[in-house]
């Protein structure tokens, strides 16, 4: 990918405070989203999808700690900013769009009030009607009737209160932001027109986006890589999504792609993976999937896989490269 790195994400681990010790919830993770690039991040609840985007915003909850990496947005390690500094550069130059609007918006002030406070935070410069003209710009840029701006948030639709979201996120021009199911509690038709115009933001202002969500299918719709995670691990990394989703090699990822049902296939062979994902504080040793891998061989119960690449993507996984790569999805 062409461009300059806006995330680096760099052996990060995140552990959580338990009464019987830290619970390592990511394990040393690495990747980088480039300018203008959409970074897709799948796998099952408790995978460590959302504490990795919460550990990149600075927005861990008590008891959750990062032990050890870094993260470095537009080239700023954003764990080396403090007060004032970190504020100001969340939501200028980084910002996240989390699940459920309802959750995020103010339910006893306007809209308007609520975007208008988030710019007058951030630009001590602007007075109170520059405010309310950007928040009338920014809702004909995520197609709301600017009319709607005196709405409290239960006044608007699902669909509407997450593009009020949107419009918050991308009031700043932040170049860099992280979509945590930001789809997920809308009806289908919402959901794609909520994603084309995430596309359209994306391609009009100019930001990269990492998007999460547990849904392979929206995610390969709108990312052009895609990372999949397994307790904690970013165990695959595809060039395409495309390419993840034609010739899954991972173990995992095949069977996360297998469980998936095909609108356009008569297949009706759709296998969930056997098994539960294990908890944070209970790790298997080795590589975590063992237990639920139909390929695992004596020592992935004791030695951690390294990375191997195969066809321009990462895998991190015992099997040889030659058994990787004839390891496509036809053969299921
Ligand atoms: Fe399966 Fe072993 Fe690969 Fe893990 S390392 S995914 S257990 S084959």
């Amino acid at each position: 990918m062409n461009g300059k790195p806006v995330l680096e994400v760099e052996n990060l681990s995140v552990c959580y405070a338990t009464r019987r010790g830290l619970a390592t919830a990511v394990d040393r993770v690495s990747f980088t989203i480039y300018e203008n690039e959409v970074v897709g991040l799948v796998g099952e609840s408790g995978c460590g999808k959302s504490t990795m985007a919460n550990a990149i915003m600075r927005l861990l909850g008590d008891g959750a700690y990062v032990t050890g990496g870094s993260i470095r947005v537009m080239g700023q390690d954003v764990y080396r900013l403090k007060g004032d500094a970190l504020r100001q550069f969340r939501w200028t130059q980084m910002a996240m769009v989390f699940q459920g609007a309802m959750n995020v918006l103010n339910p006893v002030k306007t809209v308007e009030s609520q975007i208008v406070d988030t710019l007058l935070a951030h630009r001590p410069g602007m007075s109170k009607q520059q405010a309310r003209a950007r928040a009338e710009e920014l809702f004909r840029l995520v197609r709301i009737d600017p009319k709607r701006l005196q709405s409290f948030p239960h006044e608007l639709s699902g669909g509407m209160r997450q593009r009020v979201v949107i419009a918050i996120a991308v009031a700043l021009e932040p170049k860099f932001i992280i979509m945590d199911e930001p789809t997920t509690a809308l009806d289908v038709i919402v959901q794609k027109s909520i994603l084309e115009q995430i596309m359209e933001l994306r391609d009009r202002l100019g930001f990269s986006i990492l998007f999460i969500s547990h849904d392979f299918n929206l995610v390969q719709e709108i990312s052009n890589r895609v990372g999949v995670m397994y307790a904690g691990r970013l165990v695959e990394m595809s060039k395409s999504a495309s390419d993840l989703a034609l010739t899954p090699r991972h173990p995992y990822t095949q069977g996360l792609i297998r469980a998936i049902p095909k609108l356009t296939s008569d297949d009706e062979d759709i296998q969930g993976i056997p098994g539960s994902p294990p908890s944070a504080s209970n790790r298997p040793s080795g590589c975590a999937f063992h237990p639920r891998c139909p390929y695992a061989k004596p020592i992935c119960r004791t030695v951690e896989p390294g990375m191997t690449t195969v066809a321009g993507n990462l895998i991190e996984c015992h099997l040889s490269e030659d058994e990787l790569r004839s390891m496509t999805y036809a053969e299921r």
